[in-house]
C-alpha cells in the first residue's frame, strides 16, 4: 500500500511526468507546426495548380467557342448561302454536320421568318424568336443561354446574319445549335492526370460540363460563396472540398460568356500525405511516450531504491533498533546521505548505550544509597558497602580502609578476596602505597594497567599484585574517612564508566559511613568505646518490649570493679582509665554478638542479654569475671590483679519493669560485694538491699 503510494505520488511519478513533458511537448509542437505548414503548402499548391488548369481550360473553352463562331460567320459569307439556295445549303449543312460533330442542328431563316434549309425537317422556330433580336445578338457576338437537351448534353444556339450578295441588306439568319460536349472533353482531358475534379458552370450556376458524371457541384451558386479565384474550403454534401473558382470574365477575351470554371478536390485526397504524416507523428509520439515512461521508471528506480533503503533504515531507527546497518547503494549525494545517516545511527546507539548505562548507574546508586543509609551499625555498614561495590563493579578483590585521625594510619576495616593475615596486619602511613597516595592527594586513582601506568610506577607498592585497580577516597564534609579499593588480575578490565560509577558509589558510601560514625559517636562512650548510658537505657526499653511481645526473657548483668577507689589512689587515675579500657575489651570478647555491653557510669558496666534467663546469664557473667581475674594487667612491668563483682537479674522472671530489673540486678551486685567480692550472683528476693 505504502509502496504504491510512493510510486504514484513520489519521485517516480514526477520524473515520469517531467520526462514525458521533455520528450513529448517539443515533438508534439513540431509535429503540429509541420502538420499545419504542410496543409498550408498543399493548399497553396492546390491553388497554383488549379489556377494553371483553369487558365488552360479557359483558353480552350474560349478558343472552342470562337472557332465555332468564326466558322458560322465564314459559312454566312458563302454565296450559295447568301443566295438562300435550299438544295445547295442543305447539302453543305450535311457536309458540315459530318465534319463537325458539335453541330447538333443547322437551319437557315429568311427575312420572312421562313426556314429555307435545315438539317432536320421537323425544325420549327422557337416561339419567342425575334428576327431583330437575332440580328442584334449576331452583331454583338453574344451567346444564347445554355439549354440541356433531353439526352443530357447541354447545347447552345449560335446565330450569324446573312447579307445579300450585293451587300444591300440582311436577307436571313443562319442558326445552329451547338452541343457543348466538346467542353466536357476539354475538361476531362485537362484533368486526366489530376486528382482534382472540374466543373464548368453557366451564369445561372447550371452545369455545362463536369469532369466525371459523379462530380458534384455546390448546391448554391458558386458566386455566392466564392468571390475571387482563391482556394476555399467548402462542404459538398457534407464532405469538405478545396474549391477554386475562376470566372471566364477574368480573362481579356472578346465576347466571352459569363461562365465559371470550378476545380475542386476532396480535402481527404488533397491532404492525404498530411494525414499520413499526422498519423506517423502520433505513432512516434506514442512510441516516445512508452519509451519515456520506461526510461522514467528505470531512472526513478535509480533514485528511489537508495531512498527506499534510507527510509527503511530510518524506520528501524525510529522503532528503536539501532543495530540495523544502512549500507549506501550509490556513490552519489543519496549515498553520502545514507553513509552519514549510518554514522548518526552508530552515534545514537552509543549515546543510547551511554544513557542506558547512566540509568543503570543512577538506579544502582539509588538502591545502594537506600540500603546503606538505613544501616547505622558501623561494622555491618562497612561489610554491606564493600559487598555491593565489589558486586556492582564486578571486582575480584576489594577492601575498605579506615583512616585513624590521631595516628594518621590506614587499616583495613573489611575486605573481600584478601587473606585474613593481610586484612589484620596491613597498616599504611598516609602517602604510602595506593590507599596512602589516594588519602595524601585526596583524589581517586584509576590504574588501568599496573605494568604501564606512570602514576602507579611512582607509588610505593605494597601487596599489589594486580592487573588493574581503582582506589577512591571516602570523603564526607571535607574529611577523609578512608579509602575504598577494588582490583582485578586482568589489566584494562575496568572501563572509564566503571571508574565513574565506582567514584559515585564511594561518595555515597562515604556519606553513609560518616552518618554511622556520627551515630556511633552519639551512642558510645568515648573512653571504653562501649555503648553509653543513654543508649543502654534506650536499648533495654526496646529489649523489654521485645521480650513482652515474644514472651521471651531478657537478662541484665551489672559489673563493678572491686576496690577501684584504692586502685586509683595507689596507681593514679590514668592507670585506672587503662583498667577500664581493658575491662571493656574483655567484656566485649566474652559476650555474644547479640548481647549489648555498655558503660553504666564510673567503673560500672552493664550487659543486656536478650533471650536469656537468669541462670543462662550467669554463665557469661562468670566467664567475664574469670577473664578479668586472669588478665595479666601490668603496671611498670609488674602484674596487678583486677577483680570485679557482678549481679544478674532476669525479666520478667524476677523483675516487673525496666527500673525494677536494674534495681534488682544492682541488688544482686550488692550481694556479691557483701559476700566477698570477685563473684557473680543471680538475684533472689532475699537480696533486697533494704533487708540486708
Ligand atoms: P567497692 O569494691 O565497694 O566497689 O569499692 P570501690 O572503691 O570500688 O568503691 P566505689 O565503687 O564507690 O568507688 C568508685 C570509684 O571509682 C570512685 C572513683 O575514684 C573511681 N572512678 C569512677 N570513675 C572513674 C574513672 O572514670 N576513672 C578512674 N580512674 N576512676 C574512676
Ligand atoms: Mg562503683
Ligand atoms: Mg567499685
Amino acid at each position: 500500500m505504502n509502496n504504491r503510494f510512493y510510486f504514484w505520488s513520489g519521485i517516480r511519478a514526477r520524473l515520469t511526468f517531467i520526462i514525458l513533458m521533455i520528450s513529448l511537448v517539443p515533438l508534439a509542437l513540431m509535429g503540429y507546426q509541420a502538420y499545419y505548414n504542410q496543409k498550408k503548402i498543399i493548399s497553396e499548391e492546390v491553388t497554383v495548380s488549379h489556377l494553371e488548369l483553369s487558365n488552360t481550360l479557359a483558353h480552350g473553352i474560349y478558343e472552342n467557342l470562337e472557332f465555332t463562331r468564326r466558322l458560322l460567320a465564314a459559312i454566312g459569307e458563302l454565296n450559295a448561302i447568301k443566295q438562300l439556295n435550299q438544295t445547295i445549303t442543305e447539302d453543305f449543312f450535311d457536309a458540315l454536320m459530318r465534319h463537325f460533330s458539335f453541330f447538333k442542328l443547322m437551319y437557315l431563316v429568311d427575312s420572312q421568318r421562313r426556314i429555307i434549309a435545315t438539317t432536320d425537317a421537323s425544325t420549327v422556330l422557337p416561339a419567342d424568336w425575334l428576327y431583330s433580336k437575332a440580328i442584334k445578338r449576331s452583331y454583338q457576338g453574344s451567346l444564347s443561354e445554355v439549354t440541356a437537351s433531353p439526352d443530357g448534353v447541354p447545347y447552345m444556339t449560335l446565330e450569324a446574319v446573312i447579307k445579300s450578295p450585293e451587300r444591300l441588306g440582311i436577307t436571313g439568319v443562319l442558326i445552329s445549335e451547338v452541343n457543348l460536349s466538346s467542353i466536357r472533353d476539354l475538361l476531362r482531358n485537362a484533368l486526366k492526370n489530376s486528382k482534382s475534379q472540374g466543373l464548368v458552370l453557366d451564369e445561372a450556376g447550371e452545369v455545362i460540363a463536369q469532369s466525371s458524371p459523379s462530380t458534384r457541384a455546390l448546391n448554391i451558386p458558386i458566386a455566392e460563396t466564392v468571390e475571387n479565384d482563391l482556394t476555399r474550403l467548402r462542404d459538398i454534401d457534407g464532405e469538405p472540398y478545396l474549391i477554386t473558382a475562376v470566372s471566364l470574365k477574368k480573362f481579356d477575351f472578346y465576347q466571352a460568356p459569363n461562365w465559371t470554371i470550378v476545380l475542386q478536390i476532396p480535402e481527404r485526397i488533397a491532404f492525404d500525405a498530411v494525414y499520413k504524416f499526422r498519423a506517423r507523428i502520433i505513432r512516434i509520439l506514442s512510441i516516445t511516450a512508452i519509451i519515456s515512461i520506461m526510461l522514467a521508471i528505470l531512472l526513478a528506480r535509480g533514485f528511489t531504491a537508495p531512498l527506499a533503503n534510507l527510509i527503511d533504515g530510518a524506520k528501524h531507527i525510529s522503532s528503536g533498533n539501532f543495530e540495523h546497518r544502512i549500507i549506501p547503494m550509490s556513490g552519489d549525494e543519496i549515498g553520502s546521505l545514507t553513509a552519514t545517516f549510518d554514522e548518526m545511527r552508530v552515534n545514537l546507539r552509543t549515546t543510547k548505550a551511554d544513557l542506558d548505562y547512566r540509568i543503570l548507574q543512577l538506579s544502582t546508586l539509588y538502591e545502594v544509597g537506600k540500603a546503606i543509609s538505613s544501616e547505622l551499625d558501623f561494622r555491618k555498614l562497612q561489610n554491606m558497602i564493600l559487598e555491593i561495590v565489589v558486586k556492582v563493579i564486578k571486582a575480584e578483590k576489594g577492601s575498605l580502609m579506615m583512616l585513624d585521625d590521631a595516628e594518621k594510619t590506614l587499616t583495613i576495616g573489611v575486605a573481600v578476596g584478601l587473606s585474613e593475615d593481610i586484612t589484620r596486619d596491613t597498616r599504611l602511613e598516609v602517602g604510602e602505597s595506593v590507599a596512602g597516595w589516594v588519602v595524601k592527594n585526596n583524589k581517586p586513582l584509576f590504574v588501568n594497567n599496573v605494568e604501564t601506568d606512570p602514576t602507579f610506577q611512582n607509588i610505593k607498592k605494597k601487596n599489589v599484585r594486580t592487573g588493574t585497580l581503582m582506589s577512591v577516597p571516602l570523603t564526607a564534609k571535607d574529611k577523609i574517612l578512608g579509602t575504598i579499593n577494588v582490583s582485578k588480575s586482568t589489566p584494562e578490565s575496568f572501563s572509564e564508566k566503571d571508574f565513574e560509577l565506582f567514584v559515585n558509589l564511594a561518595n555515597q558510601a562515604a556519606i553513609a559511613i560518616d552518618n554511622a560514625r556520627l551515630y556511633r559517636y552519639a551512642v558510645t562512650d568515648e573512653m571504653t568505646r562501649l555503648y553509653n548510658h543513654r543508649y543502654f537505657q534506650q536499648r533495654l526499653d526496646e529489649e523489654i518490649q521485645r521480650a513482652d511481645r515474644y514472651e521471651n526473657h531478657v537478662s541484665l548483668i551489672i559489673l563493678d570493679v572491686d576496690h577501684f577507689k584504692n586502685f586509683n589512689d595507689t596507681y593514679g587515675h590514668p592507670e585506672g582509665d587503662r583498667v577500664l579500657k581493658a575491662v571493656a575489651r574483655l567484656i566485649e570478647k566474652n559476650v555474644r554478638e547479640i548481647d549489648i555491653p555498655a558503660r553504666y557510669g564510673g567503673e560500672e558496666f552493664v550487659i543486656i542479654c536478650p533471650e536469656k534467663n537468669g541462670e543462662g546469664s550467669l554463665t557469661p557473667a562468670e566467664r567475664i569475671r574469670t577473664a578479668i581475674e586472669s588478665f595479666d594487667f601490668r603496671i611498670s612491668g609488674e602484674h596487678v590483679p583486677i577483680k570485679v563483682s557482678l549481679g544478674v537479674c532476669c525479666y520478667p522472671d524476677s523483675a516487673s519493669s525496666k527500673a525494677d530489673l536494674i534495681q534488682k540486678a544492682d541488688a544482686a551486685l550488692y550481694y556479691s560485694k557483701q559476700n566477698g567480692r570477685n563473684r557473680a550472683s543471680l538475684y533472689n528476693p532475699i537480696m533486697n538491699r533494704k533487708e540486708s
